[in-house]
């Protein structure tokens, strides 16, 4: 198995002051890097240490919650072998730094798929799980944390626990979506789903505004996967004018070979206006009518089903050096229709166009995570590129309008909410801390807390 992008430093034993980035590369903070080879190495690397650590995974969160500034990183990417898979279940157990590119490697030729995936497969297993990730078909299969049959918590007190629905599930629901702060995972436990092709058979339908999109969604509730693409830079006639791309895997039995290795890597630090209003503007109309007709119906590989980005690897260059900026937020029904109508009006009104822009409706499975993010109804992810004097306003009054409508806004995609609206969208944070380990912590949880390790 390869390793995309691993993060170890040359001389793997000495721990280095360096810059871990997260995927908006904002912060920007220096950490003491540790790797992690062996799920024995993680006592020995926290042994004695006073200002604070965070095992984490491949800094594909969005903000703070995969740093710690001044503190130690203990990136788990090396750990990242299969320890079983049973074909017959489809259970397979993995250490924690395992990538679901990796998983996918091996499970596909076998027969199987990721019971839930996120727009990249550059994650790995216990990120997957320390921010209960969602993906495209949330509406029938919830989120990853649904999937885990059990993992080993270890705490920074040497106790080790077995955590299952059934066995310890306070510390199971309190480490789904936990924020990588109630202790390390080592390993876990994933059921797999099976697939007899690498196809999906694809629809994409155009749609104009938010009516149409719940319209497609209601018509869409068997399809095991659905997502959309809105254009929110548009206004009049094409506000909210959008792609809504669905898809199943396809039944007809095919060759299931592994995914050839990305060729294609962004080559530079675009400047810091390649991305402004007039270019996202462009390729939002350019995106909306590369699809001519309105239903457009394909078998296509799940790679550019699920991973369109994944194509090009640091893809987030683009952004320039100051990075970006995400905001997702998940609004529940009795708001969502109104909230998502008011939130894309202001967005067009800002002038600070989105590049991405991902809308989708969160079904009713609950999350088994304390502090998982997705509620039934509708969430939308927008990236901006940050420009200290307007993105961050903007993004201030979009996380208050998503306050006022009932809405929470999502951790692992987070660089700016404030500890208000933080401790308002998540209500159960003090609940959840009683499980926090002393010693783990990330700048995200001081941020919104403004816990500070005391040691
Ligand atoms: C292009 C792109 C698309 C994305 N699409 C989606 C999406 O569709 N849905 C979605 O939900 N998310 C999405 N994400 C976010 C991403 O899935 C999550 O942020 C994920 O948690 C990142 O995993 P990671 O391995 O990079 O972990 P990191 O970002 O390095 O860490 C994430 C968290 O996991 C904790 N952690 C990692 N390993 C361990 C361990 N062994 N023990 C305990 N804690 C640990 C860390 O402390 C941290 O809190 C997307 C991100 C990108 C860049």
């Amino acid at each position: 198995m390869t390793m995309p992008e691993p993060h170890h430093p040359k001389d793997a034993n000495a721990p280095s002051p360096a810059p871990f980035e997260s995927w908006g590369r904002y912060p920007s903070y220096d950490a003491k890097i540790t790797p992690l080879h062996w799920q024995t190495d993680y006592q020995p690397a926290i042994a004695g240490l006073h200002n604070g650590a965070l095992p984490v995974g491949m800094g594909r969160s969005y903000g703070d919650s995969c740093l710690l500034k001044d503190g130690n990183l203990l990136v788990t990417t090396g750990m990242n072998r299969l320890l079983a898979f049973d074909p017959e279940t489809g259970l397979l157990t993995a250490e924690a730094g395992i990538t679901l590119a990796q998983i996918l490697d091996f499970a596909v030729p076998r027969g199987f798929f990721l019971p839930v995936t996120p727009g990249t497969k550059y994650v790995t297993l216990g990120g997957a799980i320390a921010n209960d990730i969602h993906g495209k078909n949330h509406h029938v299969a919830g989120t990853f944390g649904c999937h885990i049959a059990q993992f080993e918590l270890v705490r920074s007190d040497g106790t080790r626990r077995l955590c299952s629905p059934t066995e310890n599930p306070d510390w199971f629901a309190a480490t789904i979506g936990g924020l990588g702060i109630t202790g390390f995972i080592p390993w876990a436990t994933l059921r797999l789903r099976p697939i007899v092709s690498r196809k999906i058979e694809y629809e994409g339908i155009q749609f104009h505004g938010i009516d149409e999109f719940l319209d497609l969604t209601t018509q869409s509730q068997n399809i095991e996967y659905t997502v959309s693409w809105v254009d929110c830079a548009s206004t009049g006639k094409n506000f909210a004018r959008g792609i809504f791309m669905q898809g199943d895997h396809s039944s007809r039995p095919d060759i299931l070979k592994p995914s050839p290795a990305p060729k294609l890597v962004f080559p530079f630090e675009a400047p810091g206006y390649a991305l402004n209003h007039a270019t996202v503007s462009l390729f939002n109309t350019l995106y909306f009518h590369k699809q001519i007709h309105k239903r457009v119906v394909a078998l296509q590989d799940y790679e550019p089903f699920f991973y369109p980005l994944d194509k090009v690897l640091h893809w987030n260059r683009l952004y320039g050096k100051s990075g970006l900026l995400q905001f997702q937020y998940s609004i529940p029904w009795e708001h969502a229709r109104e909230g998502t109508i008011a939130i894309l009006h202001e967005v067009a009104k800002s002038g600070i166009a989105s590049f991405l822009a991902v809308l989708k409706v969160f079904g009713d499975i609950p999350s088994p995570g304390l502090m998982s993010f997705p509620k039934p109804g509708i969430t939308l992810a927008l990236d901006f590129p940050i420009k200290p004097d307007k993105s961050f306003p903007l993004f201030q009054r979009l996380a208050d309008m998503t306050r006022e409508f009932g809405g929470r806004l999502y951790p692992a995609k987070d660089a700016a909410m404030t500890a208000s609206q933080f401790q308002t969208f998540y209500p159960q944070w003090q609940q959840f801390a009683r499980y926090k380990d002393p010693l783990l912590t990330s700048s995200f949880w001081e941020r919104v807390t403004g816990d500070k390790l005391n040691l």
